[in-house]
């Protein structure tokens, strides 16, 4: 059997070297043939050099390098539409998902499971901040969405051939990997592993990104929000029938309440509001459908080493 490893980098020149002297200590362990794809996602700085010092060292090191940025969750995609294995992990390269739990997740492929999830049972070294939107996060995904996502679960997992190649097939542009591979099917099971603090460096996903991948993730699995337009608007229709009711009633009774313009300017600019929140969720899913509708390919590759051009 072959064990592929996946690795998305973006400007990590500070922890290449680490997580390649990490990962393959313990890939050597396992003593099963490996391959470790890193996948470069447009880097700036010297990892993409860095990455080509290793592959030189070590062939069973791969190389796809992206043409520009496109993102972690397609930096993903690319490596296991390379990857051969019969069995692919996907890993952060900043070392916070620590390449020790490979062999507990081998363990469970090992014992029948199709896919088996890294479950953060504890995070080191995250802010307040992230920490807490990410609990709300999954908790909310869980309530709204059709699926089961795991709580607490990154993209750190091990996927076995037939998932790999069943998410192979699903191209869509706004892609949330850690529904997806729920979303497929198979048999699934979790591993609890204590989530590391980053090896070195800054976190990728500033607050704008992390906010278009929340988004993503609930868009691509739940119509809730557009149900929730909805709703809103019947809410707002009942309240205004009620407020059409009581200003009829309150004039034919003589009294002055709804003199002037505040009443007015109150009631344009509430249902203003409501109408552009309504308009903004639908854009929302009109935009990823447009995406999807012009059919670009998820990624352009610049260069590849030790891999085939296919
Ligand atoms: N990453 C990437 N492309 C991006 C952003 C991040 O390939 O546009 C990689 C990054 O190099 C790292 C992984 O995705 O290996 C996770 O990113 P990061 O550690 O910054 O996210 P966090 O752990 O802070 O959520
Ligand atoms: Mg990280």
């Amino acid at each position: 059997m072959l064990l592929s490893v996946v690795a998305p980098v973006f400007n990590e020149e500070a922890i290449v070297q680490e997580f390649y002297r990490r990962a393959s200590g313990v890939l050597n362990g396992i003593g099963e043939p490996w391959e470790l794809i890193l996948v470069n996602d447009g880097s700036q700085d010297r990892s993409p050099e860095l990455m080509r010092e290793i592959h030189a060292c070590d062939e069973r090191v791969k190389v796809v390098s992206f043409a520009r940025n496109f993102g972690h969750q397609v930096a993903i995609t690319a490596g296991m539409d390379y990857a051969r294995g019969d069995a692919v992990v996907v890993l952060d390269a900043d070392l916070q998902d620590p390449p020790e739990v490979i062999p507990d997740l081998l363990a469970q492929w090992r014992a029948g499971y199709q896919v088996v999830y890294a479950v953060r049972a504890e995070r080191k070294g995250e802010t307040w901040f992230k920490e807490t939107t990410a609990k709300l996060f999954y908790r909310a995904i869980a309530k709204i969405t059709d699926i089961d996502i795991p709580t607490d679960t990154g993209d750190f997992r091990l996927m076995d051939r037939k998932v790999v190649n069943a998410l192979k097939g699903m191209r869509e542009k706004h892609r949330f990997m850690r529904g997806l591979s729920v979303w497929v099917g198979f048999r699934q099971t979790g591993v609890n592993y204590v989530r590391a603090e980053r090896f070195a460096g800054e976190t990728k996903y500033p607050l704008k990104k992390m906010l278009k991948f929340a988004l993503d993730g609930i868009t691509s699995f739940s119509y809730l929000p557009l149900q929730l337009a909805t709703y809103l608007g019947f809410a707002a229709a009942g309240l205004s029938l009620v407020g059409i009711i009581v200003a009829v009633i309150l004039r034919l009774s003589g009294s002055e309440a709804f003199y002037g313009q505040a009443s007015t300017l109150v009631s344009v600019l509430f249902f203003g509001g409501v109408q552009l929140i309504c308009l903004g969720i639908i854009g929302e899913y009109l935009g990823r459908i447009y995406d999807e509708v012009k059919g670009r390919p998820l990624y352009i590759v610049g260069e590849t080493l030790g891999l085939d051009e296919e």
